[in-house]
């Protein structure tokens, strides 16, 4: 199976990763709602929620708890979303699960629009290396 995120999320493809253990990776979002937006990515292939076994379930949103607290630290934001598509209705357009946690800015004024965001791969890198360090405290 062709699937880019299991092989981001297995090391096969490079990616910003702000943590990693058995199961996840997690990285930045190569195109970010804001800085700091991260995906939670099991290292097991599941197309969807409903594909994810109940162990993993519960460690990814275990872990979204982790790193939307090491966001909002990094960051200095003031809220945070954690957002999951399920299906292409709901917005999903890679089809391997993933958890975003978006921090948000009590100004931002920002409808939540994937692309949105204007930035480059260097801010995006050397945020992620921030909430790296912040989780690592
Ligand atoms: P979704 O719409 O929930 O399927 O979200 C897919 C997300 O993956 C989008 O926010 C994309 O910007 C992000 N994305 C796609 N390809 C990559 C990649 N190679 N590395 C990091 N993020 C990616
Ligand atoms: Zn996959």
């Amino acid at each position: 199976m062709d699937c880019i995120f299991c092989k981001i999320a297995n090391g096969d493809i490079p990616s910003t990763t702000i943590y990693e253990d058995s199961d996840f990776r997690v990285i930045t979002d190569i195109n970010p709602v804001n800085l700091g937006h991260c995906l939670i990515l099991p290292k097991t292939h599941a197309g969807n929620i409903y594909e994810l076994n109940e162990e993993l379930t519960g460690k990814a949103f275990t872990l979204a708890k982790k790193i939307a607290a090491a966001v909002q630290k990094a960051t200095g934001c003031s809220g945070v979303n954690i957002l999951q598509n399920n299906g292409e209705a709901a917005g999903q357009t890679v089809f391997h699960f993933h958890i975003h946690i978006i921090p948000r800015f009590k100004d931002d004024d920002m409808v939540l629009s994937f692309g949105s965001f204007k930035t480059d791969s260097e801010s995006i890198a050397a945020m992620g290396k921030k909430i790296t360090e912040v989780l690592h405290l």
